[in-house]
């Protein structure tokens, strides 16, 4: 049994509950520019497409093809136009209104502040994401995360993304502390999984919805509730 001082969490889908907060805000934003008018689809179906496309975006992103604006700007062009509307009936600022108010959504996955509370005395905790700096500390402040935590580490900010090993080692070099002294919990098994286990890791997959991903290294752990910690920690 290793013995882990430092605990790195990713954050989105980890811990802030992305899916529910960004149906929240996609929902809300249907209302505010009222996208029923065109009567080429339902809010139900607005939230799909986005979430197909975001998800596309987003890993396109993560393997660094496109850049941080032209996924922000590209996910709601992509969206409206594949439900119909012509790029003159694109409504102006959808992009910058998501921006802003998802990330003061509050939602968090069951379990994370009870689990956090047992962690923060026992281990030094911390952020890697691939998300964008000023973003994620707005959502770690609504959602009363930042407390629990001592580094956060954005791909912004350090220069790599995961699952870039390079992003890893920079928070190791900071915390002057051994890859065998760190467990990484996230939901993405390329770059949490991969990442950290190239950067000599242990790694915590963290697979809520318990989807059988094809043939692939195991995990040092895998667990479908972040309650299951507790037994590792
Ligand atoms: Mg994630």
């Amino acid at each position: 049994m290793k013995t882990y001082t430092h605990i790195l969490f990713d954050l989105d889908h980890t811990l802030w509950d992305f899916e529910k907060n960004s149906e929240e805000t996609l929902y809300t934003l249907y209302e505010q520019f009222e996208l029923n008018k065109h009567g080429k689809f339902d809010c139900d179906s607005f939230y799909n497409k986005y979430k197909f496309v975001n998800v596309r975006l987003w890993d396109l992103y993560n393997k660094g093809k496109i850049t941080q604006k032209e996924l922000r700007e590209d996910r709601f062009v992509k969206t409206l136009t594949g439900l119909g509307l012509e790029p003159h009936e694109l409504p102006q600022g959808i992009s910058e209104a998501y921006t802003d108010m998802c990330p003061t959504k509050t939602a968090v996955f069951p379990f994370t502040y009870e689990v956090l509370d047992y962690l923060q005395p026992k281990y030094g905790l911390h952020i890697v994401t691939n998300g964008f700096k000023e973003v994620q500390h707005i959502k770690m402040s609504s959602s009363k995360l930042h407390n629990y935590f001592k580094e956060i580490i954005t791909s912004e900010c350090c220069g790599y993304k995961k699952p870039d090993r390079r992003m890893f080692e920079h928070l190791l070099d900071k915390l002057e502390v051994k890859p065998e002294h760190c467990l990484m919990i996230g939901d993405n098994y390329e770059c949490d999984v991969e990442g950290a286990r190239a950067a000599g890791i242990d790694q915590v997959y963290f697979n809520p919805a318990q989807v059988k991903g094809r043939k692939r290294p195991k995990p040092t752990y895998e667990i479908s509730c972040l309650s299951e910690l507790k037994a590792i920690l």
